[in-house]
């Protein structure tokens, strides 16, 4: 049996040392200790989520119950909590500084009773049950150990080791090659499990499964068309850029299931979907894009969003506000795994699909021009995309093949016309005149590696009814209460756009945006996959040519 505290020192071992092999080799050498079980559960916890990413089980266990639990803890008030929050903006911390020398009591924590208490808090019914499993959890662990509990149930993003790190680590561990634990981690979804398949030598086995969502290839951002000429060479996929959520859709004999980018099941919400997706014969993964069109135009997102949060969607919004589903990807087709193919041999497959009704292929052209040529046919289509109400474009290499939660040069996006950043709050104020009964103004940050810096502050572009359910959110998700304004849980993701950034003092990111406002809310959108500090350095360069150089 292994000592979660144990865990904890490796833990502090690897986040203590800047040197990637130190931290390789401290990391190879505690899981190379492990029985399987303790193996499992100690990856997964370093990658710094109670359950992996294809497991739906979550532990709902909110900001409130946690801090309860952790006064009744550490025996100290609630002003404490705040004073400390305000130093660290990190739960974890606080929950150290907090407890610091007050004793656990009970016996030492195993590394496998973390796993169970996990399992046991996501597997109970209603907050006081799950509240009481924390307690007790919390009661055995010493001030080292409840900074990392707190930030696994708090859902901090940024404790995790990189999943890179985490792979490099493994290999080394089990003397497996790089990419074989690479992609047995994208397939199966799991670190504990993908471990485990280092340590026994069958990274080689897994397969695409069914049912089991993997992540979405991610596009980079491009500011000016002449930037593509020079990410690759032709010919380019030239796609609309679609303004609705991203589904994973998989079908294999009669069931059918939409996966959010988040690895949500979300296929309640798309009824109408289901039938023609049911209708195509045989087993495929398609990645797609769903939004409500109408006489050929894409309706606004923002108006589409009203059915998004809704589980039983009634036959009203359905008629008002018609889903479409817009596929552009396949990645499994009767069987066949596709995803080391080229995206040109993967679109041949996927057009050769029978779709029906609300399923469509996203518009595509292939361009073979260069140069200016190139910049003036995408200046073309682009504005052609934005007449047909779509966003923009995507510019995708047909020579590509599809690297599931990568961000790459592969796939481009052009958004030129609106310049907007997604940002995450992380303080509100209350409005004035008629808002001041509502929290309406929000600070928010990039991300730049862990850190979050805020750039930029506005004022809601919402609706009232989304500003009032956004002020019952922030008071519940306060951390730090200073009578205007108040510090949050950076959590709330949201899209602003923007005229300029400028280089400001204001702020510790050293930018500001300039008449930024909210175009609105991204629920899809996790926190990870924020805008970053390097892209607004990209952005002002871009607008000022005397800015400093962007760093990568
Ligand atoms: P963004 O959300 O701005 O990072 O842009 C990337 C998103 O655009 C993807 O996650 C998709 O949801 C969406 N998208 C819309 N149309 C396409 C398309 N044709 N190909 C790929 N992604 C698309």
């Amino acid at each position: 049996m292994t000592s979660f505290a144990d865990w904890v020192s490796t833990a502090d071992a690897v986040r203590g040392t800047p040197k990637k092999l130190e931290k390789h080799a401290a990391l190879a050498r505690y899981l190379g200790g492990l029985s399987d079980p303790e193996l499992i559960a100690a990856a997964r916890l370093f990658a710094g989520a109670p359950f992996p990413r294809r497991d739906e089980r979550v532990l709902a266990l909110g900001w409130a119950a946690l801090s309860d639990v952790l006064l009744e803890r550490s025996r100290k008030g609630g002003n404490d909590m705040a004073a400390s929050y305000q130093r660290h903006a990190d739960l974890g911390d606080v929950a150290a500084e907090l407890i610091d020398a007050s004793a656990p009591s009970g016996p030492p924590l195993q590394l496998e009773d973390v796993a169970k208490a996990f399992d046991a808090i996501a597997a109970a019914r209603g907050v006081a049950p799950k509240r009481e499993v924390l307690r007790d959890l919390l009661a055995r662990a010493t001030a080292d150990e409840a900074r990392y509990l707190v930030k696994i149930v708090s859902g901090e993003t940024r404790i995790g080791l990189r999943e890179g790190l985490l792979e490099d680590a493994i290999a080394r561990a089990f003397g497996r090659d790089r990419e074989a634990v690479g992609r047995a981690h994208m397939l199966t979804g799991d670190i504990g499990e993908t471990a485990l398949r280092a340590r026994h030598d069958t990274l080689a086995e897994p397969t695409l499964a069914h049912f089991l969502p993997i992540g979405m290839m991610l596009a980079t951002p491009v500011l000016d068309l002449a930037e593509i000429g020079e990410r690759f060479p032709p010919p380019y996929v030239v796609e609309d850029k679609y303004d609705g959520v991203r589904a994973q859709v998989h079908k294999a004999g009669d069931r059918v299931e939409l996966y959010s980018r988040t690895f949500d099941r979300v296929t309640d919400r798309f009824p109408e979907l289901l039938e023609p997706l049911r209708a195509i014969e045989g087993s495929f993964v398609l990645d797609a894009e769903v939004l409500a069109i109408k006489d050929d135009r894409a309706i606004p997102f923002t108006r589409f969003q009203r059915r998004l949060g809704r589980k039983n969607v009634s036959e009203e919004l359905r008629s008002a506000l018609p889903a479409t589903l817009i596929v552009f990807d396949v990645l499994e087709r009767d069987g066949r795994a596709l995803l080391e193919l080229p995206l040109d041999e993967r679109q041949t497959i996927l057009r050769a699909l029978p779709l029906t009704g609300p399923l469509v292929f996203a518009r595509q052209l292939r361009l073979a021009e260069s140069g200016e040529e190139l910049v003036a046919r995408l200046d073309r289509e682009f504005e052609a995309a934005r007449a047909r109400g779509n966003e923009g474009l995507m510019v995708k290499d047909p020579r590509s093949r599809y690297r599931p939660g990568r961000r790459g040069m592969e796939w481009l996006k052009v958004k030129r016309a609106l310049r907007s950043l997604d940002v995450v709050v992380t303080a509100v104020e209350w409005g004035h005149g008629k808002r001041r009964e509502v929290l309406s103004d929000y600070t928010f940050a990039v991300r730049d590696g862990e850190r979050l810096l805020n750039v930029g502050k506005a004022y809601s572009g919402l609706t009232d009814k989304e500003i009032a359910e956004m002020t019952r959110h922030f008071l519940a998700t306060t951390v730090r209460d200073y009578g205007r304004v108040r510090l949050v849980v950076p959590e709330t993701v949201i899209e602003v756009a923007f005229d300029q950034i400028q280089r400001s003092d204001r702020h510790e990111s050293g930018y500001a945006l300039r008449f930024p406002r909210i175009v609105r809310l991204r629920p899809d959108k996790p926190v990870a996959e924020i805008d970053t500090l390097d892209t607004v350095r990209g952005i002002a360069a871009d607008l000022d040519p005397t800015a400093p150089e962007r760093e990568s």
